[in-house]
């Protein structure tokens, strides 16, 4: 059975194009079919894409900022509107499993709610008298033409960390997708031609590298947001800098979650389940390594595996839900369990075993079960590289100490987080561990639309991380007006 091709158009001052270029596949990764071809475009559609938001921006940028609100209060109400189709776009190029892909949609929506606060975050600061008769003022100004290039794991939500705040600011914008899920981001750029906006304020161009390097040399653009792997993040800032530009790059993640033998029990393997299998792992805030310390080993395995057998695998296209989705594609499959057959041959012990996982309806799916490796040491492949599939490592620790060490030890630094009962534990771990974001008996401690998501070390590569007023400043830069006039009897008033 063939299925129909998806449309993926490239959106360029208001129009949907289907330009005559090469394309990549867009799989179903549930059943490994091809839903879609994506165009890969380079830098004449870039040119295009940069052109129409270059020209949009003066009128974009003298709209008052109550007006460019106006435009996202509506914008939030179509994506509430069309929230389940959102959800259902993508389940379907992305495996996420409905109450995912839920999840993971409305917190996106809460960045569309945070820029249209955008009058209120604009405010500056005001200092009258200065110095004698001299009044100063902090403005901020949009930049210009801004850039989001993002990652196939939250193909609605990594988007709308980006585009509603930059656009609100008074920049306009153009959206490079991941190649592999690009429907998402269709659907998110009809929805904001219905809220209004006006041509060529938001921009789509499709493709991987070729695309990137033309946006990342383009004269015109001047930030770039993006998120996805390491190695790809430090280019993106490396060769977005040394042109001039702002960059704010998110990248891979390995986190750690200590598990100190006060623990609840129950609680932590439901959050520990959560954070290392939710998303088939495929989160840069997966909890992919659990510390266990002392004598929490012995409590915690047995439910762990239990918990972690009874994942149901399947796929996440239709009504019956599984547990858990596939991942995103057969090499991506491929590469997660050839990391735990390295980490097997390095001496580690796979206690429950995802790999070969069979799903009788839908054979050709991408699909890996949960899997839980002890005894990784920390100089094992499987230790340190970003697995970003459903697999948790079990590192083995006497204390609280060197449970820190270890986790301090890795490149990254986006979470951390420890589970225990005892507050000077928690302390100590929340002042001394090395991650941007740290949790306190909550697995998965990614920020919401308010705050930044910090991400340090080569989990980040900036200084103004993405969400938040870091976020706000990143897409505005600040004017600093001293005023004084001349003349008048004004002073006088105040004689009388
Ligand atoms: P990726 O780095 O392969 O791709 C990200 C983007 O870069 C895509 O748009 C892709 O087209 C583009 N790209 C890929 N190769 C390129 C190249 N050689 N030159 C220029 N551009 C290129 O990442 P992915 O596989 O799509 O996403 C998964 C990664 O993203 C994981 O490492 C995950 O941890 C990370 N991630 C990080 C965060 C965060 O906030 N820190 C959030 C989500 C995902």
């Amino acid at each position: 059975m063939t299925t129909t091709l998806t449309p993926c158009p490239l959106y360029i001052n208001g129009e949907w194009l289907t330009p005559k270029i090469a394309t990549t596949p867009v799989y179903n990764p549930s059943t490994g079919d091809v839903i879609a071809e994506c165009p890969v475009g380079g830098a004449a559609e870039v040119e295009a894409a940069v052109a129409a938001a270059h020209a949009a921006f003066p009128a974009w940028r003298d709209t008052p900022a109550v007006e460019r609100a106006r435009v996202f209060f509506r914008f939030r109400q179509l994506v509430e509107r069309d929230f389940d189709k959102l959800c259902r776009v993508v389940s379907r190029e992305h495996g996420k499993t409905h109450a995912e892909a839920r999840g993971s949609v409305f917190r996106g929506l809460e960045n569309i709610e945070y820029a249209c606060g955008i009058p209120t975050l604009l405010f500056g600061d005001t200092l009258e008298n200065l110095a004698r008769g001299v009044d100063c003022e902090t403005i901020l100004q949009p930049l210009g033409v801004c850039v989001g290039i993002t990652p196939f794991n939250f193909p609605v939500m990594v988007p709308l960390w980006m585009f509603p705040l930059a656009i609100a600011t008074g920049n306009t914008f153009v959206l490079k997708p991941s190649e592999k899920v690009p429907l998402s981001a269709v659907l998110l750029g009809e929805l904001l031609a219905e809220a209004g906006l006006p041509q060529g304020v938001f921009n789509i161009v499709h493709g991987g590298r070729e695309s990137v390097d033309a946006l990342l040399t383009h004269p015109r653009v001047r930030a770039i947001s993006f998120v996805g792997s390491s190695p790809i993040a430090k280019y993106i800032y490396e060769t977005g800098t040394r042109n001039g530009k702002r960059v704010q790059a998110n990248g891979g993640a390995k986190n750690y979650i200590v598990i100190m033998p006060d623990a609840d029990i129950g609680k932590t393997v439901e959050a520990l389940s959560a954070a290392a299998f939710g998303c088939a792992g495929e989160r840069c805030m997966a909890g992919s390594t659990a510390i266990t310390v002392g004598a929490a080993a012995e409590s915690l395995l047995p439910p762990l595996i239990d918990a972690a057998r009874a994942i149901k695998v399947g796929p996440t296209d239709r009504a019956a839900q599984p547990d858990m989705g596939p991942v995103i594609t057969a090499q991506h499959r491929d590469r997660v369990s050839s990391l735990i057959a390295s980490g097997e041959k390095d001496g580690a012990r796979v206690v429950c075993d995802g790999r070969g996982v069979k799903v009788a309806d839908a054979p050709r799916g991408f699909y890996v079960g949960a899997t839980i490796v002890d005894n990784v040491q920390a100089d094992m492949t499987l230790a340190r590289e970003e697995v970003f599939g459903p697999v948790l490592n079990v590192m083995r620790m006497d204390d609280l100490d060197r449970a820190i060490e270890l986790a301090n030890r890795s490149a990254f630094g986006n979470g951390a987080a420890i589970f225990t009962r005892s507050g000077g534990a928690a302390r100590e771990f929340k002042h001394r561990v090395k991650a941007g974001m740290v949790g306190i008996n909550v697995g998965v401690p990614a920020t919401m639309a308010m705050f930044p998501f910090t991400g340090w070390d080569d989990s980040f590569y900036g200084d103004l991380h993405i969400q938040g007023r870091e976020a706000v400043q990143f897409y505005t830069q600040q004017k600093v007006v001293t005023t004084r006039w001349f003349g008048g009897d004004v002073g006088d008033v105040w004689k009388k």
